[in-house]
């Protein structure tokens, strides 16, 4: 890349939190010599999310689906710092932001302060466990590198101590139980791909653990993929019965041990009743909850305090009740799912915000100094300079004709195992759901059209053809 413009203290500090869909959308399109850019994030890539249950069985590589935050940075006009850090307080009041580095190795400095003009929160969201007892201890989560790692490390332990001398036909049952409690996109397309796992590689390698391998589904509303139309969701439930993975409605987990997970059943008749599900692998995805930095900044604001479930923003997504600050994705809330679409939308619209607010302010400062040398002068050169004003005049109009911002939903899509996936498509003010083989194609094509780059979308191209050429890898690394 040419060579960077340096930071300049005349210009506003614009700190900008996270590095997920949000933040990172925003960066792609931000004029950055308009501002100093700081970047803070305890990730220093970005992560692709929804090839991500993909990495749990190895049928994509998880380097695959990143992105080095340095690499996004280094392409841009004007230097951007970026701090590996948490932010651990937003000090509304004193304009700074807390940061703490958490990563193992730690300098004699590692936790400072870093003052903003302009902040944005794009931090994204915690797992909810509803405070349900044992969740945190037993679970594997499915929204970072490290969780997807995890999964993989732990479905190949069961499967090996199954497969150990002299395991009890009980034990080797239980170890061979993956349960996946959430019935949402991400509880769905994991069970997916657990299902997958097992019946195109595991079977083959282990043959001993066919009778026992099993993967139930655990949902506590009356059925799955809730977002998606009723006959997606009819789909997904057939499919899931005829790849044998099962799927318990309206039983809800009330507590996990190492071993077990307690969930109560609601019968049709309305009656309930408890059950103990025995299980090897849990995976835990039942949606999102408001990271700590969130909650604290919004007990700062006296306009944030009937907000429950995030940053109440309003139509140009800043927080209610403050000024320099604006959020986006997953830990605000503006009407719209959590999802990767409407907090790449927000970001995309933010830079084209701020790049639009840099613009005016210069415009205003030319139109300010002109209209000074305009009265020291006469005749000809006066009659230029009115000219001029007026074309600077005419430029702030339409610079300053940014709306509100609105989301344009493309659909959604969500991959179901079997080579088969759903799509609800958004296509001329109506729908289309459709689900199968073809949708799979159309998922894939999708998917690696929508990487980050070139050098991503390559290498999930090639690892899904290492996957179907070799199968997945088995090692327990
Ligand atoms: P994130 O992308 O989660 O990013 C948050 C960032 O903030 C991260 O970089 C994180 O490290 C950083 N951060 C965290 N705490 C702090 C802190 N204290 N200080 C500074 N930085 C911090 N959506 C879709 O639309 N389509 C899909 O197919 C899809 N698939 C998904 C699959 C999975 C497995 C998951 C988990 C989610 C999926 N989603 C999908 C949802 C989507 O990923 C999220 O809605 C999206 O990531 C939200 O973007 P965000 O920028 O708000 O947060
Ligand atoms: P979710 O909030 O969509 O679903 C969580 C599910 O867990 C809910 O159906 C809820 O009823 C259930 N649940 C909660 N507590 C329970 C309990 N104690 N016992 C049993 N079930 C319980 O969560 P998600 O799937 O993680 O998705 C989070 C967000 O990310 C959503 O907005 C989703 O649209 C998005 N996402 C999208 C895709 C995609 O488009 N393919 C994939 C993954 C995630």
């Amino acid at each position: 890349p040419e060579e960077q413009i340096e930071a300049d203290p005349t210009k506003k500090t614009l700190v900008i939190l996270g590095t997920g869909w949000g933040s990172i959308s925003l960066l792609k399109k931000l004029d950055t010599e308009n501002y100093n850019v700081i970047v803070i994030s305890p990730r220093n890539f970005f992560l692709f999310t929804p090839l991500l249950p993909s990495c749990t069985t190895g049928t994509i590589e998880h380097r695959s689906i990143m992105e080095p935050v340095r690499n996004i940075l280094r392409h841009k006009k004007a230097k951007v710092k970026y701090y590996e850090a948490e932010a651990t307080k937003i000090d509304y009041t004193r304009k700074v932001v807390v940061i703490n580095d958490e990563s193992e190795i730690k300098g004699d400095t590692s936790s400072t302060e870093v003052p903003f003009d302009m902040l944005v929160v794009g931090v994204g969201a915690e797992n909810a466990t509803f405070g349900i007892p044992g969740v945190r201890e037993h679970s594997c989560f499915l929204k970072e590198v490290g969780d997807a790692q995890q999964i993989r490390k732990r479905i190949m332990d069961c499967v090996e101590t199954a497969s150990f001398k002299d395991q009890s036909d009980e034990e080797r049952k239980r170890l061979l139980h993956m349960v996946v409690v959430g019935g949402g996109p991400t509880g769905v397309e994991f069970a997916g791909e657990l299902q997958d796992f097992f019946e195109q590689d595991l079977k083959k390698w282990i043959p001993e653990i066919v009778d026992n391998f099993h993967v139930t589904l655990v949902e506590a509303l009356p059925n799955v993929l809730p977002m998606f139309s009723k006959q997606l969701i009819d789909y997904t439930e057939k499919s899931f019965r005829e790849e044998s993975i099962t799927i318990r409605t309206k039983t809800m987990v009330k507590n996990v041990t190492d071993k077990t997970i307690e969930a109560e059943y609601t019968q049709p008749d309305g009656t309930k009743v408890k059950e103990i599900l025995p299980y090897g692998l849990l995976v835990w995805a039942t949606g999102n909850a408001l990271r700590p930095v969130v909650k604290d900044l919004m007990a700062q604001i006296p306009a944030q305090k009937d907000s429950r479930r995030g940053l109440a923003v309003n139509e140009y997504l800043v927080v209610n009740g403050t000024e320099n600050i604006w959020a986006v994705g997953d830990c605000a809330i503006a009407n719209y799912a959590p999802t990767a679409q409407v907090a790449s939308q927000e970001g995309a619209f933010l830079a084209r915000l701020f790049n639009s607010l840099a613009k005016t302010e210069t415009i205003n400062a030319k139109l300010a100094e002109l209209s000074v040398t305009q009265a020291k002068t006469s005749g000809e050169e006066r009659t230029r300079i009115f000219d001029e004003i007026k074309e600077l005049q005419r430029q702030l109009r339409r610079v300053k004709q940014i709306g509100p911002f609105e989301y344009s939903h493309q659909g959604s899509l969500a991959y179901i195992g079997h080579d088969k996936a759903v799509a609800d498509i958004s296509w001329l003010s109506g729908n289309i759901a459709s689900g199968g083989t073809i949708t799979y194609w159309f998922w894939k094509s999708a998917y690696v059209n929508m990487c980050f780059s070139t050098r991503n979308r390559l290498l999930v191209l090639v690892d899904w053809a290492k996957s179907y050429i070799f199968g997945r890898d088995v090692s327990r690394e």
